[in-house]
This record gives C-alpha cells, sequence and structure tokens, in this order.
C-alpha cells in the first residue's frame, strides 16, 4: 500500500542543513496498523508529512496505492490527499463551526450535493459515536468527543488510508484507549491502513501490528511489535 523508498528530507537552517529523516526505507501493508515511536525530533512528523505531501522528501520515492506522491500535481494531487487523510494532536477544528460542519466541510470542498452530505454526516456521526452532539461547537466538547470528529472528519472522503500524528497525546488515558478502540473499529470495519506516530509505547502496544522505531532521522528497528517490544 505504501511504499517508502531512500528517503532523506533535509532542512536548510541557519545552523546549515538539517537532516530530519534520513534514507528510510519502509513498506506498510494494505490493512495494516502500523506505528511509527520515538523521541522528540526523530525525525516522525517529518516522515508522516511526506505521506500527504505536507513536505516533500529531498530525496527518494514514496508510493501509495501505485500513485509515486512525490511526483504527482494538480488536480491528481488533490484526489490523492481525498485517499490519505490525517487527524492531529491538538484536532485542527473549526472552532466556529458545530460538529456537524466541521464533518461536512471536506464533503463541500469536494462538490458532493447537500442530500448526500447530509447522508454521509449522519453515518459518519453514528461510526464515531457522537449521536446527540451534532450541534455543539467544539469549545463545548471534550477532548475524546474532539478527536472523535476530527477522526469522522478525515473519514469523510473514504480515504485509503488514515495518518495519525500524536492523536492521543493530548488525552487521559481512559480516553486515549476510548480512541484507539474507535481506530481498531474502523480499521477492521472499513479495511483502512492506519499509520500512526507516538511517543506512548502504550498506543503502540494496544493497536499496532508493527512498529518502526525511529532516531535521529533514521528506524534503528522495525517488526512486528510483540518482537520488537518482547519482555527478556
Ligand atoms: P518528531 O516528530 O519525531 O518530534 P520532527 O520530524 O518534528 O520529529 O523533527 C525532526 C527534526 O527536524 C527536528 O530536529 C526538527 O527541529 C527538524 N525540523 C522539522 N521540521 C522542520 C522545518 N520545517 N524546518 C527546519 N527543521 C525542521
Ligand atoms: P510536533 O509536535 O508534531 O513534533 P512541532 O511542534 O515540532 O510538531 O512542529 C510543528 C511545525 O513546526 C511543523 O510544521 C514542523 O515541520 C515545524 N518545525 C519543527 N521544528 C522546526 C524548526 N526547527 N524550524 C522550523 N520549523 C520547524
Amino acid at each position: 500500500m505504501i511504499s517508502i523508498k531512500n528517503v532523506r528530507k533535509s532542512f536548510q537552517t541557519k545552523q546549515g542543513t538539517l537532516t530530519a529523516v534520513d534514507n528510510v526505507n519502509l513498506e506498510i501493508n494494505e490493512g495494516e496498523i502500523f506505528g511509527v515511536i520515538g523521541y522528540s525530533g526523530a525525525g516522525k512528523s517529518t516522515l508522516i508529512r511526506m505521506l500527504n505531501k505536507l513536505e516533500s522528501p529531498t530525496e527518494g520515492s514514496i508510493t501509495i496505492a501505485g500513485r509515486e506522491i512525490s511526483k504527482i500535481k494538480g488536480a491528481e494531487l488533490r484526489k490523492a490527499r481525498q485517499e490519505i487523510s490525517m487527524i492531529f494532536q491538538h484536532f485542527n477544528l473549526l472552532w466556529s463551526r458545530t460538529v456537524r460542519e466541521n464533518i461536512a466541510f471536506p464533503l463541500e470542498i469536494a462538490g458532493v450535493s447537500g442530500a448526500e452530505r447530509k447522508r454521509r454526516v449522519d453515518e459518519l456521526i453514528k461510526l464515531v459515536g457522537l449521536e446527540g452532539r451534532e450541534s455543539a461547537y467544539p469549545s463545548q466538547l471534550s477532548g475524546g468527543q474532539k478527536q472523535r470528529v476530527g477522526i469522522a472528519r478525515a473519514l469523510a472522503n473514504n480515504p485509503k488510508v488514515l495518518l495519525c500524528d500524536e492523536a492521543t497525546s493530548a488525552l487521559d488515558p481512559q480516553t486515549t484507549d476510548s480512541i484507539l478502540e474507535l481506530l481498531v473499529d474502523i480499521n477492521k470495519r472499513l479495511g483502512l491502513t492506519i499509520v500512526l506516530i507516538t511517543h506512548e509505547m502504550h498506543v503502540i502496544r494496544k493497536i499496532c501490528h508493527r512498529v518502526a522505531v525511529m532516531e535521529n532521522g533514521g528506524i534503528v528497528e522495525l517488526g512486528p511489535v510483540l518482537d520488537v517490544f518482547r519482555n527478556p
């Protein structure tokens, strides 16, 4: 599903060239929940941001669902961005819009008609368990409910891949577990490929099939979670 080949990403800074991701090779399978763990500054965000072209690699290639995303632009890039959606640590919701309007937003952008949009939003609200909160504003929601809105919005255009950038790091442990359970449920029900980055071992142990450990821009360990984190 996702193939990352010899990818390097460098930034030019006042101090000189900073290599955030260094010669990474990775294959992520369709339907997999894949975790990337590492300390702050390891390069996780930069890696995941290259998967939806928020950043472009300095070197190497990234292919998702048969498309080499480092090469596409225009309409094809917009299409690819619908297929690869993302949720964030701080939710990135529109604060002046209700739950319903937040979830409808990507459908509006994609030009989905009013009636179809309503049907789809109702379905998404049910999927993430936000029935009864449709008219609330983000400021009236708990952290877990806000992330449920983020998830519903991310799923609106039926993506093939869901990227999660520290999606539970702002939540308490109990809420974290309920959001992780929702992600597992979505993975099973929709067959969605999930790539998540985190600095929390617990998150990886709870839901990931395989994990890559990142350090200084490179992958230092890769394999099934039980092999990488086995107890001695
Ligand atoms: P992580 O997500 O693991 O915390 P990041 O990918 O955010 O790591 O950062 C990796 C390194 O790249 C850090 O040293 C960070 O400061 C640097 N970095 C990330 N984005 C930029 C940027 N836009 N410009 C310059 N340096 C950056
Ligand atoms: P995260 O919490 O996901 O690691 P950060 O707060 O480190 O994210 O970074 C937020 C944004 O700032 C990202 O777009 C990242 O690319 C950028 N960034 C991170 N480090 C630097 C840096 N040293 N110089 C410029 N931009 C940076």
